[in-house]
């Protein structure tokens, strides 16, 4: 799409591999059903799955960390974490719905953590961690610096902030989970990046970018201001009374 970015997620829910000499990071899986749609995406871009040395998630949910056990498993790779993610991975629950057995996934291990500003290297390339709690406790987004017509980018792996199925009263999915979203706006608006790359490809329109990819004109996954449109649509959506 990008630079060294490529997209193997489905239709609806992204996967990506960040390509660097030393081999590639995926960051984030899909469904438990969809592993063996993703390895082969990855091989169709001339890649072994052995290539794959680390493993990314935005966050614990089971229809992005769902194949993770799998392509761990297969890849031999290394999976990295925010701490407050680790528990629902490592238990393939969805943190604060554990009765919700239908939204269980395969538990893996995480083999390290990551803290909010931390950086991933692999080789030259440098992702940089910001976690936004909200959607899950631990949610995270990666920055990448990109190139595009030699000219300088910013790539945002967004990691969600929508309310979704999250319970904010009564009982709450975590008891500051309010708290939480509150902070969660205003530093994603701040960020200084003009290349969304979003965990649903309705958040960013995957499919009319692609579409335009490769003709004339400016890369289309190059919009400033994206971002802080969503960041801003995703806050007025959010229902606290819901
Ligand atoms: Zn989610």
């Amino acid at each position: 799409m990008i630079d060294n970015v490529s997209y193997v997620g489905s239709a609806g829910i992204s996967a990506w591999i960040v390509s660097a000499p030393a081999g590639l990071i995926l960051i984030d899986t899909g469904m438990a059903a969809y592993a063996p749609q993703l390895e082969a995406s990855i091989r169709r871009l001339g890649f072994r799955l052995s290539d794959v040395r680390i493993i990314l998630i935005s966050h614990a949910h089971f229809n992005h960390a769902g194949a993770l056990a799998r392509i761990r498993a297969d890849s031999g790779a290394s999976l990295m974490a925010s701490a407050p993610e680790t528990y629902a991975l490592e238990h393939g629950v969805y943190a604060g719905s554990e009765d919700r057995r239908d939204w269980d996934f395969p538990p893996v291990h995480v083999d390290g953590t990551i803290a909010d500003g931390g950086v991933v290297a692999l080789g030259g390339v440098r992702l940089t961690a910001m976690i936004t709690p909200g959607h899950t406790a631990g949610c995270t987004n990666y920055l990448l610096p990109v190139r595009d017509a030699g000219r300088r980018h910013t790539a945002f792996f967004f990691g969600s902030a929508s309310v979704a199925a999250n319970r904010l009263v009564g009982h709450p999915q975590y008891p500051w989970i309010v708290a939480d979203y509150r902070r969660t706006y205003a530093p994603l608006k701040a960020v200084d990046a003009d290349v969304l790359l979003a965990p649903h490809a309705e958040f960013f329109d995957l499919a009319g970018k692609r579409a335009r990819l490769g003709k004339p004109g400016a890369n289309p996954f190059i919009v400033p201001g994206e971002l802080r449109r969503l960041a801003a649509q995703t806050a007025a959506a959010r229902k606290p009374e819901g």
